[in-house]
């Protein structure tokens, strides 16, 4: 039961740092022996070990938005003289 309850703590201690832990912000870093006690935590817990892999595949998959290109101009050019075409023969 307090095995339990200290790892429920730890796991809690440890999902309050993991985002920073992940970000790297140099406005935000984690303490040296905060960072040596969370990688202690993950090299041990598969549960907080799981967090970080979904923040890690959420941020790479976020990451593939970032690199939406705009469509080609002269597609956009003539989808546009197809609708004013549209619009001008209902007129
Ligand atoms: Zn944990």
């Amino acid at each position: 039961m307090i095995a339990t309850i200290r790892q429920m703590l730890r796991c809690h201690w440890s999902a309050r740092r993991i985002q920073r832990y992940l970000d790297a912000d140099p406005v935000a870093r984690l303490a040296p022996a905060e960072l040596r006690r969370l990688e202690e935590h993950l090299a041990r817990c598969e549960r907080c070990t799981a967090v970080v892999e979904e923040h890690r595949l959420l941020s790479r998959l976020l990451g593939g938005w970032t690199e939406f290109r705009a469509p080609d101009p002269r597609a956009v050019a003539r989808l546009r003289a197809t609708v004013d075409s549209l619009v001008a023969d209902a007129l």
